[in-house]
Order: C-alpha cells, then structure tokens, then sequence
C-alpha cells in the first residue's frame, strides 16, 4: 500500500476580478496557504487553506488562521505527524493531526484534502465516491455580492442573473439603513424568479438591531439569513422573532456545534464549510448530524482558488444533507474566460481546465481524486515568498 512520503507549503496570491469584502475582513482574498503530497509512489495531491486570520468563531470560540501560521502548523506539526501513513486512512491521519496539535482546521483541512486527492488516483475514483457516492451530479451556485455600491451591485446582479444565476447572496451587516436599501435594490435587478439571502457575518450588535433591521428586507422574500449577530443563543433569539429561516456559520464550525444549534430548536439551516471542520471527513459528520435533525445545509467557503473549490465540490456532491445551493466559486483559467461573472472571483485560476457551468450549476467532475488537474505552471506564476 503507498504511503504519504512528504508534503510541501507553499503560498500563492490570485489576482481578483473585482472587490470582494464582508464585515470584518482586513486582507485581500486570494492569498492562500498550498499543500503538495506526494506518495511512495510519486503520486502528487493538492490541498489548500483558505486562511482568513480575521475570521473565527463567535466569543473567541475559534481563531483565525494566517497563510504563514498554517505553513508553521502543517510545516512543523502536521507534515512529520502525517508522513509514512498508508495513503486512504483517514481516521488515522485526523487522529494524528489531533494528537499533535489542537485546533488549527484550515490547516488540516489542506493536508487531508491533499490526501483525499491521492487516495483517489491512486484507487482511480473521484473523492466523493470515497466520502459515500454521488448525491447529485451538479451543484447549484449562489452568486455572492459583497460590501460594494448600490449602483455596482444592481450591475453585477443583471449580468449574473442573465449568466445563469438563481441565487444571489448580499453581505449585509454593515449599517441598516445601507443594508435595506440594498437588498430593495438587488430584489429590483434581480426579477422575482431569484432566491436572494443575506449574510450579516455577525455584524449586528444587537438581537434587536438585527431583527428590526431583517424584518424591513423580508418585503423582499429571504430565502435565508446568515449569522445576523455573533454567537449561537443569539442567532437563535433573531431566529425567533423573524419569519426567514436563519443559518448559522460562524457559530457552526463542526458536529458538536451542529448539536448545540439543534437543541436550541430555533435555527433551521448550518453552513457547512470542508474547513470549519478541519477537513472532508469531518465535513461530513456535520452533514449526517444536522440530517438527522432535519436540518437543510448548504457548502460555504472563503473565496478558495480552484484547488479548494474542487474540495467544496466534491462534499456538496456527495451530502445528501446539502441541499441548497452553494457558495462555491466556479473556478476559471484566465484563458477559458470571455467576460462573464457568475460565481467568478478571480482574474485567472490554478487548474488545468475551468470547473463547467451549467443553468446555473457547477457539473461535479468526474475524474480521479478532486476530479481536475493542477496547473504547474499557474502555481508557480501565483506563488509568492512572505
Ligand atoms: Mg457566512
């Protein structure tokens, strides 16, 4: 059986396509944390962390995670825990990563995508055969509108909705009056046909702000509300006094946090992330626990370039839990772009060929391990020294 022999970090930088900011956000996105494995055979797989230092969970609960503290964790811990482990043993290889360090998810969420992606060349299957099978064969996209103009956002929104686009999700939780006018806004350029939902990233400072504040956008049919304030027994108050459902994400990192959310009662949707949890396996414990609950989720992320993304794909095909659509970008090579919009973040991307689109949907591939190839030459064109 091959074994994982060494694993490499590396940073790359992707340039973007527009602004792309939420409430609390102090970097640019893009600039994110590479993990190359490769296998007593010489079998290469590719994971990534989205590391978003500022971003966590609620009352310090969780912490944010730099590109350069990832690379210190997965470089010094993770890499030497994980080395000589028999490609496919998954539970092994999270016990491993646990026992030699706590915490840190996004940075084993890298090194277990990575091992995900070999595991499936090596066995010749796609990663979601290994987490169970195919649930569905595409995955619906939403479109994220993040904290820009009015004017912008009308704009963006026409183009997306006429690209294919069904769901539009606008960051709000900034200023109320703002945020109001805004989905009044996105509502007009949108067309009744569109599913619109907001996330506030726990900028509300009050259960009260919040639920004044949503109630004077639901005119304007919320198919869902995002983490209106910080921490679980408060969302779950908002949850109570608005008609919307509301989605935890910042206050549902993993399975135990999806139990604490279901006993609440209140909050009906969880935003399940591949590195919140730490990683594909793990993602999907949140999937069986909030499917037994009831509980509909969708796939959210941070704005991962291709390698990521092709990891968010592969959980959202294979929970059966994740029903709605997913803020998955749709990764695309700068020389497979012709001006469209729909889910499309960056200037150009890191695989080999664009993840395809179609009404509205990524088509989940189908080729071994995260079913598209890495492109060297783009890693090494990102790939920045910091
Ligand atoms: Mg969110």
């Amino acid at each position: 059986m091959p074994t994982i022999k060494s694993i490499e970090t590396l940073i790359v930088q992707l340039p973007t396509r527009r602004e792309h900011k939420w409430v609390g956000l102090t970097e640019r996105i893009g600039r994110y944390l590479i993990v190359k494995m490769t296998d007593s055979d010489g079998r290469i797989g590719w994971g990534e962390a989205p590391a978003l230092k500022d971003w966590g969970g609620e009352f310090g609960r969780y912490f944010g995670e730099s590109t350069r503290i990832c690379k210190t964790v997965i470089d010094s811990y993770l890499a030497p825990a994980a080395t000589g482990l028999e490609i496919g043993n998954f539970v092994e290889l999270h016990a491993r990563m646990d026992a030699i360090i706590r915490g840190y998810p996004y940075s084993k969420a890298a090194v277990e995508f990575a091992a995900y992606d070999i595991a499936g060349r090596w066995l010749n299957v796609p990663v979601h055969t290994l987490l169970g099978g195919k649930a569905r064969d595409r995955v619906p996209i939403t479109h994220s509108i993040g904290l820009i103009s009015i004017a912008e956002a009308r704009e963006e929104v026409a183009k997306v909705v006429k690209e294919g686009i069904r769901t539009i999700k606008v960051k709000i939780g900034s200023d109320p009056a703002r945020d109001i006018a805004m989905v009044d806004a996105v509502r007009e350029a949108a067309g009744d046909a569109v599913e619109i939902c907001v996330d506030a990233n726990e900028g509300y400072k009050t259960p009260g702000e919040a639920v004044q504040t949503i109630r004077r956008m639901e005119k304007n049919r919320l198919k869902y509300v995002e983490q209106p304030v910080m921490g679980i027994e408060r969302i779950a108050e908002v949850a109570s006094r608005i008609d919307a459902p509301v989605m935890a994400d910042e206050s549902a990192w993993n399975a135990h946090d999806s139990i604490q959310i279901i006993q609440g009662g209140k909050v009906q949707i969880v935003s399940i992330y591949t590195t919140k949890a730490g990683g594909l396996y793990k993602a999907m414990e949140i999937g069986a626990v909030c499917r037994a609950a009831g509980i509909p989720c969708n796939v959210n992320g941070s704005i991962e370039t291709g390698i990521g993304n092709l990891a968010n794909v592969q959980l959202a095909a294979a929970s059966p839990a994740v029903t709605l659509s997913c803020v998955i970008p749709v990764s695309t090579p700068a020389d497979a772009q012709h001006g469209q919009a729909a889910g499309i973040y960056y200037e150009d991307d890191l695989l080999v060929e664009p993840m395809r689109f179609v009404e509205g949907s990524i088509v989940v591939p189908g080729g071994p391990g995260m079913g598209i190839d890495v492109d060297l030459a783009k890693i090494e064109k990102y790939r920045v020294h910091d």
